[in-house]
C-alpha cells in the first residue's frame, strides 16, 4: 500500500488553514491535537487527539498509518513535539516542514523587554508593574503563582477548576482570535500597567501588542526556543511544500 497520508500537527490557527487547503485539494489529512484543550476547534479532515508516546511512538505511528508527509504546525513554544517529529521523521524517513510564524512587527512606541524565559519574565514582573495582564498558557503559570504583590489578569482557554495563582488575580477563559479594541477595552477596564507574553507570532494574537503601544504599557516578551534544523516554511508554503514532496 502506497503512503498517502499527510500528518499535521496541529493545535494552531494555522494548522486549521493548511488542513482545509490540503483538504480541498483532495489530499488524505490526519490532523493530531495533543488534547490540551476541552473542546477543540475541529479541523477539516480526519483528527487524532493525545501524545504518540516520545518520538518512538510517533515514528511506528509513521509507519502504520502509511505517512507520506508530517507538516509540524504546532505552535512555536511547543519545542518537544517539534523535537520528536524530527527525531521520528529522520528515523521513518518520511519529509518533514516545520513551519514557521513570522515573528510580530515591531513599531515605534512599542516597548518590549526580552526575556529569555517565561521564568525570567516572572522575575522581572514585580520590577516593571504592579497590574499585569498574564497570556502565557495554563501551563505556564507556575512562575507566577507567588507574585501576590503583583494584581494578575491570567486569560486561558478553559476555564479552570482550582484557583491558578496565590493571592489576588482574576482568570478570564477565552479563545482567540482577539480584536486590538477589545484588547484595549480589557487593559483600560482593569488598569493593566505591563503585559507579559510569549513571541508566539501570528496575527490572531496580536491585537493586545497594538493595544499595549496604544497605551504605553510595556511587555515582557518571551522570546522563541529556535526552529528544529531541516525544512522551514511560512504558513501559506505549506500546501506547495506537500506538492514539492509528495506526489
Ligand atoms: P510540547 O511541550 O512540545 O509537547 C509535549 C508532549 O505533548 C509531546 O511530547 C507529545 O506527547 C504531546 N503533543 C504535543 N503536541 C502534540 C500534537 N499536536 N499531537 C499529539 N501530541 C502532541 O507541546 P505543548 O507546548 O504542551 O503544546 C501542546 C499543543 O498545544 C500543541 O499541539 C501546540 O501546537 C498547542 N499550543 C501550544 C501553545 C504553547 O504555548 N506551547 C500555545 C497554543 C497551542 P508524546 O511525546 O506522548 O507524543
Amino acid at each position: 500500500m502506497p503512503r498517502d497520508l499527510i500528518l499535521i500537527l496541529g493545535g494552531t490557527a494555522e494548522a486549521q488553514a493548511i488542513a482545509a487547503r490540503l483538504v480541498a485539494e483532495g489530499r488524505r489529512v490526519l490532523t493530531s491535537l495533543a488534547g490540551r484543550v476541552a473542546s477543540p476547534k475541529a479541523p477539516p479532515g480526519e483528527v487524532r487527539v493525545g501524545g504518540f508516546g516520545g518520538p518512538a511512538g510517533l515514528e511506528t505511528f509513521l509507519r502504520t498509518a502509511r505517512v507520506a508527509a508530517l507538516v509540524d504546525a504546532t505552535h512555536p513554544f511547543a519545542a518537544q513535539i517539534s523535537r520528536n517529529a524530527r527525531l521520528a521523521c529522520d528515523a521513518a524517513e518520511v519529509p518533514r516542514v516545520q513551519v514557521r510564524r513570522a515573528p510580530w512587527p515591531r513599531h515605534p512606541g512599542d516597548r518590549w523587554i526580552a526575556t529569555a524565559s517565561v521564568a525570567e519574565a516572572a522575575e522581572r514582573l514585580p520590577e516593571t508593574g504592579r497590574r499585569a495582564f498574564l497570556t502565557v498558557g495554563v501551563g505556564e503559570l507556575a512562575p507566577f503563582r507567588p507574585l501576590t504583590q503583583v494584581w494578575r489578569l491570567v486569560r486561558v482557554v478553559d476555564p479552570p477548576a482550582q484557583p491558578l495563582l496565590d493571592g489576588p488575580h482574576l482568570t478570564l477563559a477565552a479563545r482567540g482570535p482577539f480584536a486590538e479594541a477589545d484588547e484595549l477595552a480589557l487593559l483600560r477596564a482593569h488598569a493593566i500597567d505591563v503585559l507579559v507574553t510569549k513571541h508566539a507570532g501570528g496575527a490572531a494574537t496580536y491585537g493586545k501588542l497594538a493595544a499595549a503601544r496604544k497605551l504605553g504599557i510595556p511587555v515582557l516578551m518571551v522570546e522563541r526556543p529556535p526552529a528544529e534544523p531541516g525544512d522551514t516554511c511560512a504558513p501559506d508554503e505549506a500546501a506547495g511544500w506537500v506538492r514539492k514532496v509528495v506526489e
